[in-house]
């Protein structure tokens, strides 16, 4: 099962993608966090890619299309896999209709979580990431056992820098300008689904689990 993640910044597409991937077995891709770790290695793209994303700015398609078309060769992707965060542009769902193509695949779900922008400066604002594990918390509706603490590693949890309110305003802009059309893209390929991303998470997540199956 290949599936992609659609949705705004804060939506969800990152907690439901996590919920999809233990359910079903199947690897969790997300762009934003291999350019988070490569920032936090020191890497050549993780300096290229920073000075984009704290603006609140999509990094080129040409850094990012071969990193997951590369990575989407990997032996545990064979049966499938979750795409989050990717495409973000039609040059780059383009760009992955052609890599699947020429291999004879195709994506079987684009699932759209929906939630309007009033609910996503509050969404981003009360996320809280772990600096070393990338668990992701939130605030009011997700919160972890002590106040700072990763639940699941016990490391530092912090504010995002591009989830500050001034950078969340400009990934706004973006998402509508440059990764909304890819609605319409997954629509006509036949293979959208949308869920109501403003309900609980785990409320959320049956939604999926009805539209992907036991
Ligand atoms: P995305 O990956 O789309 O950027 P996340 O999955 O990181 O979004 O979610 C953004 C924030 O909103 C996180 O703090 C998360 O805990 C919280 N969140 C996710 N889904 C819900 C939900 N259904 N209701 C309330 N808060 C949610
Ligand atoms: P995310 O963790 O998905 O919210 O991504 C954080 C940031 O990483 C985005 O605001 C972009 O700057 C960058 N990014 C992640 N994925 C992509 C992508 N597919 N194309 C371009 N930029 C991306």
């Amino acid at each position: 099962m290949k599936i992609v993640m659609l949705g705004a910044p804060g939506a969800g597409k990152g907690t439901q993608a996590k919920k999809i991937a233990e359910k079903y077995q199947l690897p969790h891709i997300s762009t934003g966090d291999i350019f988070r770790a490569n920032i936090k290695n020191g890497t050549e793209l993780g300096q290229k890619a920073k000075t984009y994303m704290d603006q609140g700015l999509l990094v080129p398609d040409e850094l990012v299309v071969d990193l997951v078309v590369d990575r989407l060769k990997q032996e545990d992707c064979k049966n499938g896999y979750i795409l989050d965060g990717f495409p973000r542009t039609i040059p780059q769902a383009e760009a992955l209709d052609a890599a699947l193509k020429a291999i004879d695949e195709k994506m079987d779900y684009a699932i759209n979580v929906e939630v309007p922008d009033e609910n996503i400066i509050n969404r981003m604002s009360g996320r809280r990431a772990c600096v070393s594990c990338g668990a992701t918390y939130h605030l009011q509706f997700n919160p972890t056992k002590t106040e700072g603490v990763c639940d699941a590693c016990g490391s530092e949890l912090i504010l995002r820098d591009d989830d500050k309110a001034e950078t969340v305003k400009k990934r706004l802009d973006v998402y509508h300008d440059q990764t909304q059309p890819l609605i319409d893209y997954y629509k006509n390929a036949g293979i959208l689904v949308d869920v109501d991303g403003t309900v609980d998470m785990n409320d959320v997540f049956n939604a999926i689990v009805q539209i992907l199956g036991e």
